[in-house]
C-alpha cells in the first residue's frame, strides 16, 4: 500500500503530496493520538468501571447472563472491567486495525482471552447470529465514543444502529445517558476569534479606521466546533449573562435518534449585556440513578470540586450568528440544533403575543458568506484583533515607509498592505503565496472603506515575480508578518525568508525588509498537566496496559521523535526550569544560505521541577527596536509561570525521559543540538539530559 500525505513544505509555503511508507499513516495516528491522555484520565477509568460494575449487578439481580458490547474498545480497557465485574462474556469492536491488535494483546497479557473477543470492525458491519460476529444480542452497551462536542465522533449514528441490530431492548448502558449544558456570556475575548474589530490608524493625515462590512458583522461564520481547555480563560475575560441551563439530554439505553433536530429552552439573563457566545459541556450519568456522574463543567460551575485535567474532553465555544444585547429579567428562547455530527445555537427574544413560539424550523447550520471565516480561522481573528501587536506594526511601517515607497507585501490574509497603504505608501501590492485561491482582506473590506483599486493583487508565486507586475518598479520595502495559513510549526513562517530570496531580483539596493530578521528562542519547563499526553500509563485501574505504552514509543521512535509538535501554550499552564534563550537567527536582510544553520550549547536548569521538554518559539525583529513575539510574552518571575502569545501554537519538544532538577547551587545543565535545514526548511533538535 502507498500512502500520500500532505505536508506544508515551508520552503514554497504550498501543500505536497509525500509518498511515505504504508505504515506512516498509523504510527502517526498512534504517536499523536489520544489514548494515553485517556488512560491517565483517572476521574473518567474510575466512574465507568463504577458505572459497568452496577449495570453487570443489575443484569445478574435478574437472573440473565450479561453479555456486553462495547463499541471502540480501543486498549480494551472497558470490556476488561466488564470482564472483572464479573460478565458473562464481551464483544469488543474496534474498527482502529492497529488498536484492535493491541487490544488482542492486552487483552491476553490480563488473562481475558477467554472472556472478551476483539472484532476488528465498525460497528455497523458487525453480525448477531449463530455465524455471525456475536452469538446474541448483548443486554449491557458500554461506550465512550465521545469528544468535546458529545457527538462530533459520531456517538449518534453509532447507539442508533445498535440500539436496532445489535442489543435487546431494555439494555443497559453505560453510561446511561449525557446531558449537555450552556451558560450565555459576553466576553470580548471570545468574540475577538469570530469578527474583526475596527482597526485604527493614526495617519500623517488624520485617523483611519478600517471598518469590517456589515456582511462580515453578520456572517454565522464556519459550523466547526470551537473547543478549548475552558478552565484557563481567566473570569476577567467573560461575563455570564446566564445561569448554566440544561440543553439537551441523550439516554443511552433507549433506542437513539441521529436525525437532525433543535432543542429549545427558555432564559431570564441574570445580567444586562451583549449576548455573544454560548459556553457549553456534558456530563454523563454511569448509572440510572445519576449518582456516577462524570462532567466536564469548568471550575466557575462547581468551584468547590477538584478538577479532573483532561485534554481528549474539554469545552466548547458557540459564538451566536449575532451580537444581541439583552436585559436582566427578559424572556430569551436559546435554541441548540445539531445534525449527525454537530451543534450550533441562535438566540431568540421571546414575543409577548407569541408565547408559544416553536422551534420547529430547524435552522441551517452556519454558512460562511462574508469568506473572512474562510480566510481566516480562529486564533488568527483574535490575532488580527490584538490591538498592541497592531500597534507594533503601524509603529514599525511608519519608520520605514516614505511617500515614494514601492511596497510589496508577503504574507497570507495580512491587514499590512492596508496599514501600508493608510501610512501613504504610493504603491501598495500584495502576494499571499500559500492562498492564492483566497480573497485579500482589502477586497472583502473594499467597499466600505475605499479601498477599490488602492492595493495591487499580484497573482503569481514570488518565484514567478515579474517586473511588470511590480510597474517596472524596484521594491523600496518588503513586509510581511510573517504569516501562513500552511504552517504548522512556529519556524514554518520563515517561508518569508525563502520568498524574500525568490524576490531578491526585484528589491532596491537600499531595501528594507520588515520584519528585518527572526529569532528562535528556547526554554525547558514543567508542564502542570500537558505531560500526561505524552507519558506512559502502566497500570490503569489494575490493568496492564504497557502494550500500549510500547506502542506509541515504537510510533513516536518511528519518525517524529526527533521533532517538535505545535501546542497551543495559553492553554497548557507550564513553569519555567531555565531562562529563555536565544538559539538561532535568521537575517532577513540577506537571502537563505546554502548551508544549514546549527548550533549546540547548554541550558541552565535554575529552578527545582521536573523537565518534561522544551518550549520553542519564534520572535520578530521588525525594526532595530520593535519586536514581536509569537511565544513568551511575559515571565513573572517569582511564580516561574509563564504568559504565552495566546493566538499562536508554539512547538513542544518533549523529553524522552524526565529528570528532577533539586540542587540550586550546581544547576544541571541540558546540553542541545539544533540544526536549521535550508534545503528543507525544518529544524531537527536533540537533547541530552
Ligand atoms: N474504549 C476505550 C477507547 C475509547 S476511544 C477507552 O475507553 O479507553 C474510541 C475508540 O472507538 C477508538 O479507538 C475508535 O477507533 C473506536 N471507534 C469509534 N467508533 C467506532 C465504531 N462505530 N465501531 C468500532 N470502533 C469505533
Ligand atoms: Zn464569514
Amino acid at each position: 500500500m502507498r500512502t500520500f500525505c500532505g505536508r506544508a513544505n515551508p520552503t514554497t509555503g504550498s501543500m505536497e503530496w509525500l509518498e511515505e511508507g504504508e505504515d506512516y499513516d498509523y504510527h502517526q495516528e498512534i504517536a499523536r493520538s489520544r489514548y494515553a491522555d485517556m488512560l491517565h484520565d483517572k476521574d473518567r477509568n474510575v466512574k465507568y468501571y463504577q458505572g459497568i460494575r452496577a449495570a453487570v449487578s443489575r443484569v445478574k439481580e435478574r437472573g440473565e447472563k450479561a453479555i456486553v458490547l462495547d463499541i471502540g474498545t480501543g486498549t480494551g480497557l472497558l470490556s476488561m472491567m466488564a470482564a472483572s465485574a464479573g460478565a458473562d462474556f464481551c464483544y469488543a469492536i474496534e474498527v482502529f486495525k492497529p488498536m484492535a491488535n493491541a487490544a488482542v494483546k492486552i487483552v491476553e497479557k490480563n488473562g481475558f482471552s477467554d472472556k472478551i473477543k476483539v472484532i476488528n470492525k465498525h460497528s455497523t458491519e458487525v453480525t448477531v447470529g449463530p455465524d455471525g460476529d456475536m452469538q446474541c444480542r448483548a443486554n449491557i452497551l458500554v461506550t465512550e465514543l465521545f469528544d468535546t462536542e458529545l457527538i462530533g465522533e459520531g456517538a449518534l449514528p453509532t447507539y442508533e444502529h445498535a440500539h436496532k441490530y445489535l442489543v435487546q431492548e431494555g439494555c443497559e448502558a453505560v453510561p446511561h445517558r449525557a446531558t449537555v449544558y450552556v451558560q450565555l456570556v459576553e466576553s470580548r475575548r471570545m468574540w475577538s476569534w469570530k469578527k474583526l474589530f475596527p482597526v485604527h490608524v493614526e495617519a500623517e493625515d488624520g485617523e483611519k479606521i478600517l471598518v469590517p462590512p456589515s456582511e462580515m458583522e453578520n456572517c454565522p461564520g464556519l459550523p466547526s466546533v470551537c473547543d478549548i481547555q475552558l478552565n484557563q480563560m481567566p473570569s476577567s475575560d467573560f461575563s455570564t449573562l446566564s445561569d448554566v441551563v440544561k440543553m439537551f439530554s441523550v439516554d443511552f439505553s433507549k433506542p437513539v435518534q441521529s436525525a437532525s433536530t433543535c432543542y429549545r429552552v427558555q432564559l431570564e439573563p441574570v445580567k444586562s449585556g451583549k449576548a455573544q457566545i454560548v459556553l457549553s459541556w456534558w456530563d454523563i450519568d454511569m448509572d440510572p440513578s445519576g449518582m456516577i456522574n462524570c462532567s466536564m463543567a469548568p471550575y466557575w460551575v462547581k468551584p468547590t470540586s477538584a478538577l479532573q485535567w483532561r485534554d481528549h474532553w474539554m469545552q466548547c465555544v458557540y459564538f451566536l450568528p449575532r451580537e444581541e444585547p439583552v436585559l436582566q429579567g427578559e424572556k430569551l428562547y436559546l435554541t441548540a440544533c445539531r445534525d449527525e455530527y454537530s451543534v450550533w445555537y441562535n438566540l431568540q427574544k421571546a414575543r409577548a403575543d407569541e408565547e408559544e413560539q416553536k422551534a420547529d424550523v430547524c435552522v441551517e447550520s452556519p454558512v460562511c458568506r462574508c469568506r473572512a471565516h474562510l480566510l481566516w480561522n480562529r486564533p488568527r481573528f483574535g490575532e488580527l484583533n490584538d490591538q498592541s501587536r497592531t500597534r507594533q506594526y503601524i509603529k514599525s511601517l511608519r519608520k520605514v515607509l516614505k511617500t515614494d515607497s514601492v511596497c510589496l507585501c508577503i504574507s497570507d490574509g495580512s491587514l499590512l498592505p492596508v496599514l501600508a497603504h493608510y501610512l501613504g505608501a504610493k504603491q501598495v501590492q500584495c502576494m499571499q503565496p500559500s492562498r492564492i485561491d483566497l480573497y485579500h482582506p482589502h477586497e472583502l473590506m473594499a467597499g466600505t472603506n475605499n479601498l477599490e483599486d488602492k492595493i495591487k493583487i499580484i497573482e503569481a508565486r514570488p518565484e514567478l515575480l515579474k517586473p511588470s507586475h511590480l510597474k517596472d518598479k524596484k521594491i523600496s520595502v518588503l513586509v510581511g508578518e510573517p504569516f501562513f495559513t500552511t504552517s504548522l510549526l512556529p519556524w514554518h513562517n520563515l517561508y518569508f525568508w525563502y520568498a524574500r530570496t525568490a524576490v531578491s531580483s526585484h528589491l532596491a539596493s537600499n531595501v528594507t525588509v520588515l520584519p528585518q530578521s527572526a529569532s528562535l528562542h528556547m526554554m525547558i519547563v514543567e508542564f502542570q498537566d500537558l505531560w500526561r499526553i505524552r507519558s506512559p500509563c502502566g497500570i490503569c485501574e489494575g490493568f496492564d496496559v504497557r502494550t500500549m505504552d510500547d506502542m506509541i514509543k515504537d510510533s513516536l521512535n518511528f519518525r517524529e521523535s526527533k521533532e517538535a509538535e505545535p501546542h497551543p501554550l495559553w492553554e497548557y499552564p507550564c513553569k519555567s526550569l531555565s531562562e529563555p534563550q536565544e538559539v538561532l537567527t535568521f537575517d532577513f536582510t540577506k537571502t537563505v544560505p546554502e548551508h544549514c544553520l546549527s548550533t549546540e550549547g547548554s541550558v541552565k536548569l535554575l529552578r527545582k521541577g521536573k523537565s518534561h521538554g522544551a518550549v520553542l518559539w519564534m520572535e520578530y525583529h521588525l525594526t532595530a527596536d520593535i519586536s514581536v513575539s509569537t511565544g513568551l510574552v511575559q515571565l513573572s518571575n517569582e511564580k516561574e509561570n509563564c504568559e504565552w502569545n495566546p493566538h499562536c501554537k508554539q512547538g513542544v519538544y518533549f523529553f524522552s525521559s524526565v529528570i528532577e532538577s533539586e540542587i540550586l547551587s550546581d544547576p544541571t545543565a541540558v546540553e542541545y543540538a539544533m540544526n536549521f535545514d535550508t534545503k528543507t526548511g525544518e529544524i531537527a533538535m536533540d537533547f541530552k539530559l
